[in-house]
């Protein structure tokens, strides 16, 4: 591709040295390479402890600096026993996604811009990008077209700024305006939630000045699902400005809310119903898993994940509102010296929570312009599938169950029916290396928790992972240690 030639400084007197970036930034990619060329292959867990890290790194400050060179390379080198390789393709703890190649790219030169992507005027670049992902989201979830989207740093954020604009929309309705008058004599506002919401919408609504303990808890199934008839009591039995929160994709069963149905008892009572999807509305990039989420589309606002499915690199979360001027009323920021568009440009403090701001939608856009509608349906798919192989190939197993129907990404494994023994299952797992998963406690049992995020898991992987965590179990069960890698 043809460029311009820049044009030469008239002053000679700069400290920019590109030398200097071209020495450290060849240093950091061969560093970046070789972690990941041993990326599929490294023992999963970290390592190090906090001793030893804390000895390899903890110096008193330094009056005359250290060499960059020799940071880099100090950095890179703790990072193979001190870090977890949670990009692996056999990482499968939490919900936490890998990086595609496009995004840690473009998220490299998110780093090199260095730009401030709060408003326009600092970087036109940006702002276009941003809003061009943030349409190709709404049509790739197939949400109303005209909802305002922000790019925040994770899905606890985007929470937050989708239940700003539902406590801005709901108190205007009641003649109250929050953002200038603040909830001190505001009409008495309700939340309703799941009891399996996740922890980040109880933060939110701390962060909101709302409170946790009033928040009236609508009981769930055996999967997780909210018990719409309860919802429909708990709804009819208050009176005032209401927001109830629902969810596509429970953090453990993987199970959706019954969300048209949510959806139809909400909308009759004329509150405002948001979804925390963080990795769940993902489904609707999928023909055969879109039924999971049927009625979604019915919500006021949506929270959600690109560093989890999406496979970006941390941190990018989006916060997706329907009624776009009350994510604005709830967000913008104004100041003398803030020069902001009075025309169709972008400024994405109106949207999000920060001000000065990293250019996190740049890896959205060049991840979903790299795989398309077809690379985004088969990456989900992809996973689930993997879920699903993984589950079927441990419940064939004596003394092994699964807790939950494996409906998306989710898998809850127990063994012996028994809290410690599966607990110990667990540890070995992690200290054998081959695959990394965690704990959860689920309906009272304590499970282990599979979750198929990354891009890059092959059913040669997930294979290798069964086959490691039933060596543990076994060698658990007949008494012999568990082996150590
Ligand atoms: C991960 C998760 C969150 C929080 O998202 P962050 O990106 O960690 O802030 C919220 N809700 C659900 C269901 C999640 O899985």
């Amino acid at each position: 591709m043809a460029t311009d030639p820049l044009p030469a400084s008239p002053l000679s007197t700069s400290h920019f040295q590109s030398a200097v970036f071209d020495e450290y930034l060849d240093s950091a990619r061969d560093h970046a390479r070789r972690y990941l060329h041993r990326l599929p292959d490294r023992h999963v867990g970290a390592r190090a402890g906090r001793d030893e890290l804390m000895s390899a790194l903890r110096i008193a400050l330094p009056q005359q600096g250290d060499e960059g060179g020799d940071v880099i390379g100090l950095l890179a080198q703790q990072a193979e026993r001190g870090a977890v390789a949670c990009n692996s393709p056999r990482y499968f703890g939490f919900v936490v996604g890998g990086s595609y190649p496009v995004a840690l790219a473009a998220d490299w030169l998110v780093s090199t811009w260095d730009q401030n992507a709060g408003i326009y005027a600092i970087s036109p670049l940006v702002s276009v990008v941003e809003e061009v992902a943030g349409q190709w989201l709404l049509e790739l979830f197939d949400l109303p077209r005209e909802s305002g989207v922000g790019f925040v740093t994770g899905c606890q954020m985007a929470n937050f700024t989708c239940l700003a604009a539902a406590r801005h929309h709901v108190l205007r309705r009641a003649g109250w305006d929050v953002e200038a008058d603040g909830l001190q004599g505001a009409p008495r506002l309700h939340v309703v939630a799941s009891a399996e919401s996740h922890v980040t919408i109880d933060v939110a609504l701390r962060y909101l000045g709302l409170g946790t303990r009033s928040v009236h808890r609508v009981e769930t199934d055996a999967q997780g699902r909210m018990n719409v008839d309860r919802l429909r009591k708990v709804v009819a039995s208050i009176e005032g400005p209401m927001i109830v929160c629902a969810q596509a994709g429970n953090v453990n069963t993987g199970a959706f809310d019954p969300l048209r149905e949510v959806a139809g008892v909400v909308r009759e009572r004329g509150a405002w119903l948001h979804v925390d999807g963080a990795f769940g509305l993902w489904a609707r990039a999928s023909g055969s898993l879109r039924p999971l989420a049927d009625g979604i589309e019915l919500a006021d606002s949506w929270a959600t994940d690109a560093h989890k499915w999406l496979n970006v690199p941390y941190d990018c979360g989006v916060a997706i509102v329907r009624h776009a001027q009350d994510q604005r009323d709830a967000m913008t920021s104004a100041a003398a010296y803030l020069i902001q568009t009075r025309g169709e440009e972008r400024d994405a403090v109106d949207w999000v929570p920060e001000f000065s701001r990293r250019a996190r939608g740049v890896p959205v856009y060049a991840t979903l312009r790299a795989l398309g509608r077809g690379g985004v349906q088969d990456l989900v798919e992809g996973s689930c599938a993997r879920a699903r192989e993984m589950a079927d190939a441990l419940r064939q197993v004596e003394g092994v169950r699964i807790l939950n129907d494996v409906v998306l990404n989710q898998v809850l494994v127990r063994f012996g029916d028994d809290d410690e023994l599966t607990r110990a299952v667990i540890a070995g797992v992690q200290r054998d290396g081959t695959c990394w998963l965690g704990g959860t406690t689920w309906q009272g049992q304590g499970a282990m928790r599979i979750s198929v995020s990354n891009w890059a898991t092959s059913e040669d992987d997930a294979q290798r992972s069964v086959a490691a965590i039933l060596r543990v179990f076994h060698s658990l069960r007949t008494g012999a240690t568990a082996p150590i890698a």
